[in-house]
């Protein structure tokens, strides 16, 4: 009997972000993809990460780190695991190139850095792993075939089927269906992102006309457009149109900088030195001759456009003269601060278009139609639906029933899932954590405790009280203090203060002289007393911090 296969799925499946699976043959394990999930109303995070406590656990069986491509999504988390592994990490060439960066950035040590080429097989671990280009919306993502005792192991990485891309690099479902045929496919885990998107994503390379119209069209302005640093084959296009209409390009916020500069080193961007503003340049040309692209497009509040819509950037100041181009879509959650931003720049007098508006921006995941073709080049004994919500997840399911597999042979997992594939097929066999480990700036854990305690002094504000009891005396040693923040509006604090002391007062008073000189009881009476009060009065909850000295 051939060992088993293991995965083990520590993120990624039911929601968008920390993508992260770890595939396993006698012991030996290699990690998929290691990514992070941006906060939505985590006060004080920055990043939630898979919880690498099982993971942590067996550091000495970990072989090496394949990295799909280089979006957050998987690789976000590497900086954090990286400071208490170093294995080799195998990605395209752009991805090492960001992920170097990152872990510099971060003070990590570099582990041996090993860039793969489209169409090559590596062996990792206990696996001969093929890599097949896929076309996506940052450069060089890479399929990965992991061939194993139980079969071939087929990971699609984020994929769109695009006849056209801007760079030519085709997703090679060509060389699945023949992997198909020669060896069969035994496992598909396929990207679920766009599964309830029916019929086939547009191409990107429909989007550079439309973006070199909005340049003719507004001729005389200055035009700046906001999209992902990583999307090179946009940024490519948003520079092809500059330099048809006369244009120079200056390039504004770090990661832009940075991925630009990197893509420009390894030829899969095309921009002249002649083309490109630096910031002196930048102030001396004429503003209707400039197209500044820059970060910001999803509301980051850091980033250059929040920034100029807020009227603080240290060289571009908002006017009636601007045309500003998001060309993205907003990332769930994100809405609300890109529409702040909408709002601010139209208030300076610039004129706003975006992708609700006119099609500047395409989708790099692949819609139903484009699964479908994945599913059927594949032909695959089984299924496990990953990179999605709940809901995609499910929605992917359904392609694959439809198409007439079995339901025997089609698992729902979700984040936490161990699975077992061998002989008889494939099961969920076990369960790890699957809860959020939740980082600050600094990769400094957070806890959920922590966070919990954010929400509500943030929706509810907070007490202070503080009394001083004289023991001997059995009373008060002078008025209890009271402070409130972020409850109760200013003209009403004072007699609110006013009544929470009254209140204390004659809770201790009672209780001392009933001979009540537990520190701990006393806290507890004067937190009931004003908990009451503050109910009363409000309706709300703030936090109460009740202290009681003995002297
Ligand atoms: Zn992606
Ligand atoms: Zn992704």
């Amino acid at each position: 009997m051939q060992s088993p296969v293991h995965i083990t799925f520590l993120g990624g499946l039911g929601e968008i972000g920390r993508n992260c699976a770890a595939i396993e043959l006698d012991k030996r394990i290699v990690l998929l993809d290691c990514g992070q999930l941006f906060p939505y109303r985590h006060p004080g995070v920055d990043s939630i990460l898979p919880d690498f406590g099982w993971l942590l656990e067996r550091t000495d069986d970990i072989e090496g780190c394949i990295l799909s491509h280089s979006h957050e999504d998987h690789v976000g988390a590497i900086p954090y695991l990286f400071r208490q592994i170093s294995v080799p990490i195998y990605g395209s060439p752009f991805t090492i190139g960001m992920v170097k960066s990152k872990l510099e950035s971060h003070d990590v040590k570099i582990p041996p850095l090993v860039e793969v080429g489209d169409n090559e097989t590596h062996s990792i671990g206990p696996f001969k792993c093929e890599f097949l280009p896929v076309t996506h919306s940052t450069p060089g993502g890479l399929m990965t075939l992991f061939r194993t005792p139980q079969g071939v192991v087929l990971h699609s990485s984020d994929f769109k089927l695009d006849p056209n891309p801007v760079d030519g690099r085709i997703t090679d479902l060509k060389r699945v269906s023949e992997v198909s045929k020669e060896e069969g496919i035994r496992l598909l885990l396929a990207d679920s992102t766009n599964t309830e998107n029916d019929g086939v994503s547009s191409s990107e390379s429909e989007i550079g006309p439309i973006i070199e119209e909005l340049f003719i069209e507004n001729e005389g302005r200055r035009i700046i457009v906001g999209t992902f640093s990583s999307h090179i084959h946009r940024i490519q296009q948003v520079a092809d149109a500059a330099v048809k209409t006369g244009r120079k390009l200056a390039v504004l916020g770090p990661s832009m900088v940075r991925n630009v500069s990197l893509a420009r080193e390894l030829g899969l961007l095309k921009i002249s030195d002649q083309i490109i503003l630096n910031e002196k340049d930048l102030k001396k040309t004429k503003s209707t001759k400039v197209c500044i692209i820059c970060t910001g497009s999803q509301g980051e509040p850091r980033a250059a456009i929040s920034m100029m819509s807020e009227g603080r950037h240290p060289l571009i100041e908002i006017d009636k003269n601007d045309t500003v181009i998001f060309s993205s879509s907003p990332i769930p959650g994100n809405e609300a601060s890109i529409f702040k931003i909408h709002n601010s720049l139209a208030r300076l007098g610039a004129q706003v278009v975006h992708s609700g508006k006119l099609k500047v921006h395409t989708t790099g995941h692949g819609k139903a139609g484009e699964l479908l073709a994945l599913h059927e080049a594949s032909d695959p004994e089984f299924f496990v639906p990953v990179h999605g919500e709940y809901t995609h997840l499910l929605a992917h399911e359904k392609i694959s029933l439809n198409r007439g597999m079995d339901t025997s042979k089609v698992l729902s997992c979700v984040d936490g899932d161990r699975v077992r594939l061998d002989e008889n097929g494939i099961q969920i066999e076990d369960r790890v954590s699957d809860s959020y480990l939740m980082v600050d700036a600094r990769g400094v854990e957070v806890s959920s405790e922590l966070v919990k305690q954010r929400i509500s002094l943030g929706g509810e504000g907070f007490v202070l009280i503080r009394a001083r009891v004289d023991k001997k005396a059995k009373r008060l040693l002078e008025l209890p203090f009271v402070e409130t923040l972020g409850w109760i509006e200013l003209e009403d604090k004072a007699e609110t203060v006013d009544e929470i002391i009254d209140e204390v007062g004659n809770v201790l008073d009672v209780a001392l002289k009933d001979g009540v000189f537990d520190q701990n009881e006393l806290i507890r009476l004067v937190r009931r007393a004003v908990g009451k009060l503050v109910d009363l009065k409000t309706g709300r909850r703030p936090v109460l911090i009740p202290l009681v000295e003995i002297n």
